[in-house]
């Protein structure tokens, strides 16, 4: 999932994302909230409707960013008072508001709020963080049962998940995100060409609960028993990217996967380079997000199938081959890497632009592969 922290991936417009191919996109709560604020996005049809984008969006719940953004933050079991980074001004989330925050900006997937364990932290730390999320778990579902009609898609509006499942072939294997959800999808209001793939216009949300725990894979396990008991369409692996060491983050993943249900969506929060997210994918994770991709094309760091290049380098300057001869978008196409150079240099905006596409592109093609290699069964 490219992200989209205020309902636009940086310098990208829509149309050129649906050409990459982008299925799903994250944008941010607590950034949507503080501006444009929930109720304009709700009054627009939701994020969908304002960002004219009818592919799926899923949102976190703003308790990650108020967490990593707000050193003046107060945690206290009914929720988190923060400083807004714009204004200095004084906000509330509670696993409630972040609900309805969320239902108000209308993705087709929310998540729970939760608290992300900081690291390092001590076990009891770990486990007293733990027993809060999964309380603000409980109370995030109730919420949301009691109020996710209230999402402000227009009616008879088939959710986003459910139209690109008509658009999806089914697959031989029964895995990845459009056939699980299809799981636990009615199948009775079938359309013509959902023969296959009993996924239907259905009209609702999806809540995915977070499993926590810190770096302590008995904390983990005993989080994802839990979290599985109150019960979600899809789970997130949360807490992890944090500054841990990379193999410390494999660890967890590892051993939190094999406690989660295989029939739902795993979804690991925040990662990574495009050989983590093959390599996570492989595990078995079927979703992913990270800033990485777009936020290192905006500083010139561009993923090739030759590794990393840095475009601003000066050995680039009278280079006219492509970035990546092996890749397929329109910026390796069409540009020689002395005038991706040149516009770096010379702080034009085409440079984020492209070099942004380019980077989408790098990953969709590695998700792409990954989806291909589990589909025909091939080695890792
Ligand atoms: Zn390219």
């Amino acid at each position: 999932m490219p992200v989209g922290t205020l309902a636009s991936v940086k310098g990208v417009p829509q149309d050129v994302l649906e050409e990459l191919g982008v299925q799903i996109l994250l944008g941010n709560t607590y950034h949507l909230y503080l501006r444009p604020g929930v109720e304009t996005v709700r009054k627009m049809g939701g994020l969908h409707g304002f960002m004219a984008w009818d592919r799926a969006v899923l949102t976190d719940s703003g308790g990650f960013q108020v967490f990593s953004l707000n050193e003046l933050r107060k945690v206290t079991e009914e929720g988190v008072t923060f400083r807004s980074h714009l204004d200095g001004s004084s906000h509330f989330f509670s696993p409630e508001s972040a609900m309805a925050a969320q239902i108000g900006l209308g993705a087709d997937i929310i998540m729970a709020f939760d608290e992300c364990t900081e690291y390092p932290a001590s076990r009891e730390r770990a486990r007293e963080s733990m027993e809060l999320t999964l309380r603000w778990a409980e109370r995030s579902k109730k919420y949301f049962e009691a109020h996710k009609h209230e999402v402000p898609w227009k009616s008879g509006q088939p959710s986003a998940i459910s139209r690109q499942e008509l658009q999806i072939p089914p697959p031989r294997l029964r895995s990845g995100l459009a056939s699980r959800l299809g799981e636990n999808a009615r199948d009775d209001n079938h359309r013509e060409g959902t023969k296959h793939c009993p996924l239907v216009a259905d009209h609702r949300q999806l809540l995915f609960g977070i499993v926590q725990g810190g770096m302590d894979r008995e904390l983990r396990r005993e989080s994802v028993l839990r979290t599985v008991e109150i019960g979600f369409p899809g789970y997130a692996i949360g807490g992890l990217s944090v500054g841990e060491p990379r193999e410390l983050t494999r660890e967890i993943v590892e051993s939190t996967l094999e406690h989660l249900p295989a029939d739902k969506p795993r979804y690991l929060m925040g990662v990574g380079t495009p050989e983590e997210i093959a390599e996570y994918a492989l595990m078995g994770i079927d979703m992913m997000d990270c800033v990485l991709p777009t936020r290192a094309a905006r500083h010139g760091l561009l993923f090739t199938s030759q590794g990393k290049v840095s475009i601003k380098q000066a050995q680039h300057a009278q280079d006219e081959s492509a970035l990546d001869p092996a890749c397929g978008c329109r910026v390796c196409g069409r540009y020689s890497r002395a005038y991706l150079r040149h516009l770096y240099a010379s702080n034009e905006l085409l440079a984020q632009v492209l070099n942004t596409v380019h980077n989408l592109s790098f990953y969709l093609d590695t998700m792409r592969g990954v989806r291909e290699r589990i589909r025909t069964g091939a080695p890792a």
